[in-house]
């Protein structure tokens, strides 16, 4: 055990213990983790020599943790600490300016016990509703997040996105560049972006730089070269651009996408054919000529390849495919016919259903289905079995009501330890669609989880498996899960297992979506949006879906609504 890892343990129990109204305490656990840090020996070696106590700010108390720690590798004391409050609050704190004792405040009056729950209170103006808050402090908390996910170097491509799609809307319109793009891993929508990364082609560079930092909504231009410059915009996210001469565009823009294995594998593929390619183009080995560089399309039929889409250029299968001229053809936005996880004001979402079904129109989708949280989630004010009834009626008059749109009536059920459903066959019977999903009891071994899931899954009522493996991205970890055997179980039951496109979730991921997609189980994209703009969030989930190679068959939610009617028996 390192000094930095015992450190680290007695820092969480300070705050730990701060978040529980203790004084003194705290700062006797941090004074000792500052010392801990700063040996020059390893404290193993001082405990060995029974001279733990020397050391600055350790006492008796604290010693005898640390020798617990060295011992056996962990502590108790933390563990039982850790039970007393949900994980996320603890990263609640580290937001500049909530301190533990607005934390415990926001957890107790509003519920919210981690990170996305903070910013979506603060973006949905929950927050300014509690006495002594007001619009400041939603924009303070936002900004906080937003400080927060880049110190901790990445953030979600959900919140990258549309930055940098407003920032290239602000090139294009003001600047008429037609050369543009994003680059980098924003480009193929992973689902966390270390930079904002804007490539354009112009011979006039520094042109491009006047109008880059003109921007109004820069708060700061960190660096501003010939052909590269960065700023920093007032909500903190920092843009990078790179200007390169418009010939070698093209390959430019290959380069500066990546991925780095893609790179590497394309770059050996290339010296096999006596070829060499960089940013500047692909060369021939012998005589340096450039026989490529322009275009993307260029580049990469220069090596006898079709272009892949940038999602998949991971070096995970695209190169060869694209020799071969095998490439799938990957689901797109408009495949998508409708949205089947929205939660409306009958559970925890903001929107009533007239505005989904409305909003849903707009998109030009066939349908949208409505799963609100069912009885046992409390926290998310779950639907009571009366009002479930009474709800599936007004969701049926509004949908007759709303011309151009069928508005389905569903439910997010909880899946209960035992593997039954939170609502009573009878009720689902009634329901056009059924999501189940696991928002509890995440700590069970493998087996008794997938046992749970699988049984869940034998339900004929189960539609889509939301969520499935429940990891919420650099907050919590997936719970233990055959996914395997889910998978199976998904295509021999006909269950469709979601791609939640929630920025926090993307659930399945990229790497699973290609799994189940190969084991024979058929995938729905859900957005689980609580507001109208969420519903947005559609182009995250499609995204992860064409990382993971699914074609809009393999996907339930591109069927159209007659298809979807005959399939689900409505
Ligand atoms: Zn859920
Ligand atoms: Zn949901």
């Amino acid at each position: 055990m390192s000094n930095e890892k015992i450190a680290r343990i007695l820092y969480e129990i300070a705050d730990l213990l701060e978040l529980k109204g203790v004084d003194f305490k705290p700062r006797a656990y941090r004074r000792a983790a500052r010392s801990i840090e700063e040996l020059e020996k390893d404290i193993a070696e001082l405990y060995k020599d029974g001279r733990l106590q020397e050391i600055p700010g350790i006492g008796e108390a604290i010693a005898k943790k640390v020798v617990e720690i060295i011992q056996s590798g962990d502590l108790s004391y933390l563990k039982q600490l850790r039970e007393e409050f949900p994980a996320g609050l603890l990263q609640i704190m580290e937001v500049p300016e909530i301190g533990p004792r607005t934390t415990m405040r926001l957890y107790r009056d509003l519920r919210i016990t981690n990170l996305h729950e903070l910013k979506r209170a603060a973006e949905e103006h929950e927050i300014r509703k509690l006495k002594g808050f007001g619009e400041r402090s939603e924009e303070t908390i936002l900004k906080g997040i937003r400080l927060l996910e880049q110190r901790s170097g990445r953030m979600l491509l959900g919140y990258a996105y549309f930055y940098a799609k407003d920032i290239i809307d602000y090139l294009i319109s003001t600047g008429g560049y037609r050369l543009i793009s994003v680059a980098g891993s924003l480009r193929r929508m992973r689902e966390t972006i270390g930079d904002v990364d804007i490539l354009v082609g112009s011979d006039e560079p520094k042109k491009v730089m006047d109008v880059f930092t003109s921007n109004p909504k820069v708060s700061e231009v960190v660096v501003k070269g010939e052909t590269k410059s960065s700023i920093r915009l007032k909500d903190g996210i920092q843009v990078d651009i790179r200007v390169v001469a418009t010939e070698s565009y093209g390959a430019a823009l290959q380069y500066f996408t990546g991925s780095k294995e893609h790179n590497i594998a394309l770059r050996s593929y290339a010296i096999e054919k006596g070829l060499k390619i960089n940013e500047y183009g692909v060369f021939k080995k012998d005589t340096d000529e450039r026989i490529a560089s322009k275009t993307e399309e260029e580049v990469y039929a220069s090596l006898g390849m079709e272009t892949m889409p940038p999602e998949i250029r991971e070096n995970r299968g695209e190169i060869k495919a694209a020799i071969d001229h095998m490439l799938p053809s990957l689901i797109e936005l408009d495949d998508v016919k409708g949205d089947l996880h929205v939660h409306s004001t009958m559970s925890d979402g903001s929107a009533t259903v007239e505005e989904i079904a409305l909003e849903a129109r707009r998109m030009g989708y066939e349908y949208v289905g409505i799963a609100d949280h069912s009885e046992s989630l409390k926290v998310a004010r779950g639907v009571s079995k009366e009002d479930l009834v009474k709800n599936v009626d007004a969701v049926r008059k509004i949908s007759e009501r709303v011309e151009g749109i069928r508005v389905l009536a569903g439910a997010e059920v909880e899946i209960l330890g035992d593997g039954s459903l939170d609502y009573p066959d009878s009720l689902l019977n009634d329901l056009d669609f059924v999501v189940g999903a696991v928002h509890s009891g995440f700590r069970m071994g493998e087996k008794e989880m997938t046992n749970r899931v699988v049984a869940a899954m034998s339900n004929e009522y189960l539609t889509i498996l939301a969520h499935p493996t429940g990891r919420v991205i650099e907050q919590r970890e997936p719970y233990q899960i055959d996914l395997d055997r889910i998978m199976d179980t998904a295509s021999e039951n006909q269950v469709f297992l979601e791609v939640n496109a929630l920025p926090e979730r993307l659930d399945l991921n990229d790497v699973n979506c290609k799994r189940a997609k190969d084991r024979g189980a058929t995938l729905c994209i859900g957005t689980d949006a609580h507001s109208v703009p969420q519903l947005s969030y559609m182009i995250f989930g499609v995204a992860t879906g064409r990382r993971g190679w699914l074609e809009a068959n393999d996907v339930a939610n591109t069927l159209s609504l007659k298809e979807l009617e005959n399939r689900l028996g409505i």
